[in-house]
């Protein structure tokens, strides 16, 4: 184990992928070993970074002695630094080696197969709860590197959209007094004298902030202590919100539309890569409007069970199938499979979306309520007490503009974009109802 000087190597360092471009000559690198060969006169090390990997190769003669006997010892995933000159070579994957003048390990990594039963090498075919377990020793691998690459483009891309219709980000607490949906069930924590609750979405707040600002968005974490155990729910999720003034369902699901195509268009520009390690071909998506009725007898037709107030999971699924790469916008939802706070639309209907993509719901929105009769009216109706949520009734008494507005799973639409079977694979560090470590 060795020092070497960080900060000049930080100066002199160059990618793998820079390497592997067009540099030929004397070159620094650094990274992790992916995997070793031994041919006794040759041996091989694949080195990795983020940007890729390369081959660096021992000839016993021509290598430094030292070098030479030591490459087959460093064990997998082990730091090293790597000098050396990169040559052009027709055997080595991406048409480039390095014949090393030296290697410099940082970090021995303790042999894996002995201390952990765990493969670190993309091939793993390690079961997910036992990848969770290694999370640190998982986000080795390419394949998971890339999902998270891929969400950071679509946090990134979310951003884009929403600051070039000027929206403001705002950020919420995360600790609330009461729950703010009713519904769902919450998180209890001490809070000094009082109990308080961990949030399950910004809702109530960002409708105030939409009143006074306009528009307002927010990558906000969200905590539901649904005791169920599904491969598409967590108990601690983030979402993608938003929520307009002077709109209704329409202006939003129009806005959510457009944000999504614009995340999927980045992803396809930034991380072509990432989607080839995953073999995912991906589309930007088309959009379609249905009823909630013309969405029930289209799926009656196709002999899919329905449900009088909320989409079934197989004809989530059955949408895909009629629609593909389409995010299908259910609207005019039954006002009975709707929260307190969505604006009524006659007597049965609400103005209430789900987004359904690719077979999953994404996406619910719609316009709210924003006129405190109606809304105490609403509670009283889904039986609430209009006292329970006296504060919240009383901002939109000052001059509160009609508006609307969505919450987007962040996890949720990851999965369903890269195809994941299980939501938690979308999770650096997944909380379900066994999980609060690592
Ligand atoms: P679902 O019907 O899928 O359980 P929901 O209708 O209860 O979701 P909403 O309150 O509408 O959820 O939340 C908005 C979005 O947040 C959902 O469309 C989904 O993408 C995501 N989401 C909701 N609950 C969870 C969860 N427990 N884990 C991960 N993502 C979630
Ligand atoms: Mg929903």
């Amino acid at each position: 184990m060795e020092n070497v000087d960080l900060k000049k190597l930080n100066e002199k360092r160059i990618s793998v992928a820079e390497a592997l471009k067009n540099k030929k000559g004397s070159v620094e690198l650094a990274g992790w070993v992916h995997n070793t060969r031994d041919l006794s006169k040759v041996k091989f090390i694949v080195l990795k970074d983020m940007s890729g990997m390369i081959q660096v190769t021992g000839v016993k003669g021509k290598t430094p002695e030292k070098v030479f006997k030591d490459m087959d010892k460093i064990t997998r995933e082990s730091v090293i630094v790597v000098r050396g000159d990169v040559i052009d070579s027709k055997q080595a994957p991406g048409g480039k080696e390095v014949n090393p003048t030296e290697i410099i390990v940082l970090n021995a990594a303790e042999d894996l197969q002995i201390d952990v039963p765990f493969s670190a090498g993309d091939e793993s075919k390690t079961e997910l709860p036992k990848r969770l377990d290694y999370r640190f020793l998982d986000l080795h691998r390419r394949k998971v590197q890339a999902i998270f690459k891929i969400q950071a483009t679509l946090m990134q891309a979310f951003r884009e959209y929403m600051i070039s219709i000027d929206a403001v980000e705002a950020n919420f607490p995360s600790v609330i007094s009461s729950s703010s949906e009713g519904g769902t069930e919450l998180f209890k924590v001490k809070y000094f004298e009082k109990d308080a609750y961990l949030s399950q979405s910004c809702q109530l707040y960002k409708q105030m902030v939409a009143c006074a600002m306009e528009k307002v968005f927010s990558i906000f974490t969200v905590w539901r202590a649904e005791k169920h155990n599904t491969v598409r729910h967590l108990n601690e999720s983030r979402q993608f919100d938003f929520e307009m003034a002077f709109a209704d369902e329409f202006v939003v699901m129009d806005v959510m539309a457009k944000s999504v195509q614009h995340m999927i268009k980045k992803v396809i520009e930034k991380n072509l890569e990432d989607l080839e390690i995953l073999e995912i071909k991906l589309k930007v998506p088309a959009v379609k409007y249905m009823t909630f009725k013309e969405a029930n007898e289209l799926l009656k037709k196709n002999k899919v069970d329905t449900n009088e107030h909320d989409l079934t999971g197989e004809g989530e699924k059955k949408l895909n199938q009629l629609f593909p790469d389409t995010i299908v916008f259910v609207h005019d939802w039954p006002l009975k499979g709707k929260p307190f706070y969505i604006m009524p639309k006659g007597k049965d209907l609400s103005s209430g979306f789900d987004a359904i993509y690719k077979g999953m719901e994404i996406t619910s929105g719609g316009q709210r309520v924003h006129l405190p009769k109606l809304l105490e009216e609403r509670l009283k109706t889904k039986g609430l007490k209009p006292k329970d949520f006296k504060s919240y009734i009383d901002s939109f008494r000052y001059g509160a503009p009609p508006h609307a507005g969505f919450g987007m799973g962040v996890e949720r639409l990851t999965m369903v974009i890269l195809g994941l079977e299980n939501i938690r694979e979308a999770v650096m560090f997944p909380r379900d109802r066994d999980r609060l470590t690592p």
